[in-house]
Formats: structure tokens, C-alpha cells, sequence
């Protein structure tokens, strides 16, 4: 009991163009007892999410800009470590918004309590959270699969990507994927049971890669990286494909509008839907996704990695990371 020391990552500087470790800075705070009603959560781990760039922008957003001096935010499952509250208990763990920093206090109206004995705490920022709703809404209910179609992911062996890749293997479509390392392109064929991937660091032309890989065509492209990625996919793309726009990473530090894709007018006589979503305008999936997912992982048909770095101090090199591909799977921190 008494005030708790929190160490938190704060914007320095709004990046321009990649950011770099020196756009962040470390701060300690000092948090008041809690009050009645208040419990302190003491974050274990927290997410680091490509979205997170967009916020340090100083422009209107689905999510507010991140302000400058002050902490960052993002997912995190903690553990109550002090409660005043009726509702929750010392030990219980709780899945917030309240990332980027050690310690928090809460009256635990934003908070969700999160069961350990049903999955590994942190999966709940990864395949039980957030990016496996992604990639669940955005296959299946935009991708909307049909058995035997082919369906192209990029960045398939992050933390969406990969689950895309699965979800639509479960529902009897040929899959295959693109990623920045051998390593990653073994793991997806090998162990995740795609049928096909390459390195796309490794080619000479993307199209011609996504056409040896497709070739029976896309029907749908699960988009999360854009630029030439999308402008090869939408070369293959058959007629009535759908172009699932999920995430465009490749031009999330562009600073001059991007030059691809050049061949959008190929969507009107392929009559493509292009269909962009955003995971939070889609919570009302969450019950049935968690049940799947659930299943899934409990009859062995689902397989994800972790990346993992450790103490607050190494975020914004675990939030850089993305952008490098040093993630393997669902980049974290654990504090
Ligand atoms: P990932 O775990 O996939 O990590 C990002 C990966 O993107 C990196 O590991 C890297 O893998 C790849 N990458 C980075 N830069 C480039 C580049 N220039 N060209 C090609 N690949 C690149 O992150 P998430 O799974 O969290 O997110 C994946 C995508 O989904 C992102 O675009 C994100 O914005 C989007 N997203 C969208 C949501 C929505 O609601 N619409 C919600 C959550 C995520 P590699 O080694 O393969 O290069």
C-alpha cells in the first residue's frame, strides 16, 4: 500500500517519415494510493501495433492522436496487484488500454477480466484478441471464402497475417503468403500448412511471384501491406474477387503519397469489391470468434508465434521492429 513508482514511454517528437528511438522517452511517475472503488494493475505484458503509427500523427482518426510529453496507449493484460473495488480481486487479470507504462489505476470501468486457465495471458493481445478478430472479420465476413478459392495474404507471418492464413485453411481454400525471411516462409508452409509462400524480399518481380503461386488466380486478397503488394494482387485478382484492406504497412511512414497500386482500374472489369474495416467497428463478432478460435486451438488447427521483448524500456525497439520484420508473429513486451 502507499505510492507506487511507474516507469512510461512517452511521444517525444511526432515522427516524420520511419521513426526512430529518439522520437520516445522514458519517464517515471509517482501514483497516488487508490481510492475507493480504484484498484492498481501492474501491466505484465503489452501489444505494439502497426495502428499505433497513425496516432502519433497530429490528424483526426478513427482514435485520438497521441499527444506529445504525455504516455502512449495501446493493448496490455495486466494483474491487479491493489483493489478497493467490488469487483475485482488482488491476482485477477485484466485486459485494458492502458499500455507504454508499468503501472495503473482504475476505476475498471474500461477493463475486461481475462481467465489464465483458458489461454496464456498474453494471447489475449494475440490470437484470442484483437488481431485474431481481425483477421476473422475480415476473411470471413469480407473475404467471405468459398471452398476451393484462392486466397493471397501479405505479411502472413505476423500476428494477423498468420491467422488469416489459418482461418482460411480451416475453411477449405487454397492459401498463400508472402513474408520478409526463409525463416518466416518455412514456419507458414511447414507448420501453419499453407500451400504455398515465398520471401518477398527475394524476387524480381511480384507479380510475377504472386502469378506462379496463383495460378488459378486471387479471389481473395487479404491485404496488410499495400503498395506493390496490392498493385501485384490486384493484377491476378479474378473476376468478382474481393480485396479484403486490411492494413497497408508498407506506406505507414510514406512521406510523399505512395506511387502504387498504378492498376486500380483493373477493379471495374474485374468487378472487385475493395472493402476497407476497421477490427473496433466489429466487437459484436466477438463472442462467436472467441468460441471458434477456442476450438480451433483446441483441436490443434491453429498455430501462432510470439516475438517477445522484455522491460518497458525496449517498447518503442519492439514498436520499430514492426516495421523492420524483426517480428516474428505477435510483436510484444512484456514488462
Ligand atoms: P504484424 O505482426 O504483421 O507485423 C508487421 C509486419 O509487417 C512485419 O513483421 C513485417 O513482416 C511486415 N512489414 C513491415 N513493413 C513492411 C513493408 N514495407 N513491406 C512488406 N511488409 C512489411 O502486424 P499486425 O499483424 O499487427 O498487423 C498486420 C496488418 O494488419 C497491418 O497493416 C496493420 O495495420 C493491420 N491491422 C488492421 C486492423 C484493422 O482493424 N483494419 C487491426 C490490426 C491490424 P515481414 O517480415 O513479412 O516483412
Amino acid at each position: 500500500m502507499g505510492e507506487t513508482l511507474s516507469r512510461e514511454i512517452r511521444l517525444k517528437n511526432r515522427p516524420l517519415g520511419m521513426p526512430s528511438e529518439g522520437d520516445f522517452e522514458l519517464a517515471q511517475v509517482k501514483l497516488p494510493e487508490i481510492q475507493t472503488g480504484q484498484i492498481l494493475v501492474r501491466n505484465v505484458y503489452m501489444s505494439v501495433d502497426p495502428y499505433m503509427r497513425g496516432r502519433m500523427h497530429d490528424r483526426e482518426g478513427y482514435l485520438p492522436s497521441f499527444q506529445i510529453g504525455k504516455p502512449l496507449e495501446g493493448g496490455t493484460v495486466g494483474q491487479v496487484v491493489e483493489s478497493e473495488s467490488t469487483r475485482f480481486q488482488v491476482g485477477d487479470h485484466v485486459l485494458s488500454m492502458q499500455g507504454w507504462r508499468e503501472f495503473f489505476i482504475s476505476d475498471g470501468k474500461d477493463l475486461i477480466k481475462v481467465d489464465p486457465e483458458k489461454a496464456p495471458i498474453q494471447a489475449y493481445l494475440d490470437i484470442m484478441g484483437m488481431p485474431g478478430l481481425t483477421a476473422y472479420v475480415g476473411l470471413l465476413d469480407f473475404g467471405k471464402p468459398k471452398q476451393g478459392e484462392t486466397v493471397f495474404v501479405s505479411a502472413a507471418a505476423g500476428a494477423v497475417g498468420s491467422a488469416a492464413c489459418q482461418i482460411a485453411k480451416i475453411n477449405g481454400c487454397r492459401v498463400v503468403g508472402s513474408a520478409g525471411s526463409d525463416e518466416k516462409v518455412s514456419w507458414l508452409v511447414e507448420e501453419t500448412g499453407v500451400d504455398a509462400a515465398f520471401n518477398y524480399k527475394n524476387v524480381d518481380s511480384l507479380t510475377h511471384e504472386f502469378q506462379s503461386h496463383c495460378p488459378d488466380g486471387i479471389d481473395i486478397d487479404f491485404e496488410n501491406v499495400g503498395g506493390k503488394h496490392l498493385e501485384a494482387a490486384l493484377e491476378c485478382m479474378n473476376p468478382f474477387g474481393r480485396v479484403v484492406l486490411c492494413g497497408m504497412i508498407s506506406v505507414y511512414n510514406a512521406t510523399r503519397p505512395p506511387r502504387a497500386p498504378m492498376n486500380l482500374v483493373f477493379s471495374i472489369p474485374k468487378r472487385l469489391t475493395l472493402k476497407g474495416f476497421i477490427v473496433s467497428d466489429h466487437f459484436d463478432r466477438q463472442p462467436q470468434f472467441v468460441k471458434d478460435m477456442a476450438d480451433w486451438i483446441s483441436e490443434g488447427r491453429i498455430k501462432w508465434k510470439e516475438t517477445i521483448l522484455e522491460g518497458i524500456e525496449n517498447a518503442p525497439k519492439a514498436f520499430l521492429g514492426l516495421f523492420s520484420g524483426y517480428n516474428f508473429g505477435k510483436m510484444l513486451v512484456k514488462l
